[in-house]
């Protein structure tokens, strides 16, 4: 089921529409960071939800438009507690329709991966 994107903002009229996509949600963390102890102390989920309602105001300030493809902590698709291939494909999808459903001018999805320490990097992927 498809809980649908969701605008929390001033609406104006004739302005151009950014689409936010906040990755993962609900039982889909994706990354996370642990304290010396090896707790969870940070998810991906909700850095990349916090990120994008800051966003979103801001955007929204300067006088566009803005969609979330979520604005709580779930995914808009069943995820079932075993992340198959599938299930994430399907979960992008469902993304990727709304966003085209909303015709956005522009689409942006928001993530924080983690590596392990030696490893640490900046990625950036344009499509
Ligand atoms: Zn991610």
């Amino acid at each position: 089921m498809i809980n649908g994107s969701s605008s929390i903002f001033r609406s104006w009229p004739g302005a151009k529409t950014i689409y936010l996509d906040p990755g993962h949600g609900g039982i889909d963390s994706g990354a996370a960071h642990r304290d010396a102890q090896g707790h969870v102390d940070l998810e991906e989920k909700n850095l990349s939800l916090a990120v994008a309602k800051r966003l979103a105001e801001l955007l929204n300030v300067a006088g566009y438009n803005v969609l979330l493809s979520r604005d709580g902590d779930y995914t808009l698709t069943k995820f079932n507690a075993r992340e198959t291939r599938e299930r994430i494909k399907e979960e992008a999808q469902a993304r990727v329709d709304l966003a085209n459903d909303s015709r956005a001018a522009l689409y942006i999805a928001l993530h924080f991966n983690g590596y392990a320490p030696s490893l640490s990097k900046t990625a950036a992927w344009p499509c």
